[in-house]
């Protein structure tokens, strides 16, 4: 390290004599006093902060994280340039279909319920009701205090109508005038997927049934109660203001 005669003189040494800390701040005189009594090559002097002590603060450059700009020339130009869009072929491009949200639908407020309530009846509904002894009309009244009205669609009339002598009083309740009859035009008597689709279509009915399954189904269609079996009389679920239903 070279120095300037006038910074050594302003500074402070330590002396170190074949790598011992000899003695710490002595003036410059001190310096060449022990140069000449032990030689130049023993002898070393180290600067020493002149304030006593007081580290000085140095600024810190690692830790300020640098980053390089745009225009550094260690950049490369593929690097550089700002990567472009692929416009999107319409060839390739895949076609998301949502089914339209219902206007009958406040969120999940079905605007089109309320008295006379339509509701649509299910197969094992009509059987599990004549096990328990309950006339359907007046039980639905029951459990809504308002007047109802039940719909009773080809596909479930076909399903009794299939289950034979045993269940011939089902088809006879269900052949009363109350009962409104709604036209099928699908193939076939299975009638879960008929009324989850009138469901879906037609936000103004609740469905009536006892099937587990049918029943998961339609509690994925926003806006729908379903009436239900429960201790000897109907139940509703997911419409708020039946206060007269059981609690589930
Ligand atoms: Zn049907």
């Amino acid at each position: 390290m070279l120095l300037k005669a006038r910074d050594i003189q302003r500074m402070r040494y330590k002396l170190i004599i074949t790598g011992e800390c000899f003695y710490q701040h002595r003036s410059l005189t001190h310096v060449v006093h022990f140069r000449f009594r032990f030689g130049l090559r023993n002898l070393n002097f180290v600067e020493t902060n002149p304030k006593m002590g007081k580290v000085k603060a140095v600024k810190k450059y690692a830790e300020v994280k640098r980053r390089l700009s745009l225009k550094d020339s260690r950049i490369k130009k593929k690097d550089r340039e700002k990567k472009k869009r692929k416009k999107a072929n319409p060839e390739n491009m895949t076609v998301r279909e949502l089914p339209q949200a219902s206007s009958a639908l406040f969120f999940n407020y079905n605007t089109q319920l309320g008295p006379p309530y339509h509701v649509l009846v299910d197969t094992n509904f009509i059987n599990f009701s004549i096990k328990n002894k309950l006339d359907i009309i007046q039980s639905m009244m029951d459990c809504l205090y308002a007047k109802c009205i039940p719909y009773i669609s080809d596909c479930v009339m076909a399903e009794l109508e299939k289950l034979g002598k045993k269940y011939r009083v089902a088809l006879r309740i269900a052949r009363d005038p109350r009962f409104v009859r709604l036209p099928c035009l699908h193939k076939g008597t299975y009638a879960d997927d008929c009324l989850l689709q009138r469901v879906t279509q037609h936000k103004c009915y609740i469905v009536a049934t006892c099937d587990k399954d049918l029943k998961r189904r339609i509690r994925k269609v926003p806006g729908v109660p379903i009436m239900y079996l429960q201790q000897h009389r109907y139940s509703i679920e997911r419409m708020p203001d039946a206060f007269g239903a059981p609690k589930t």
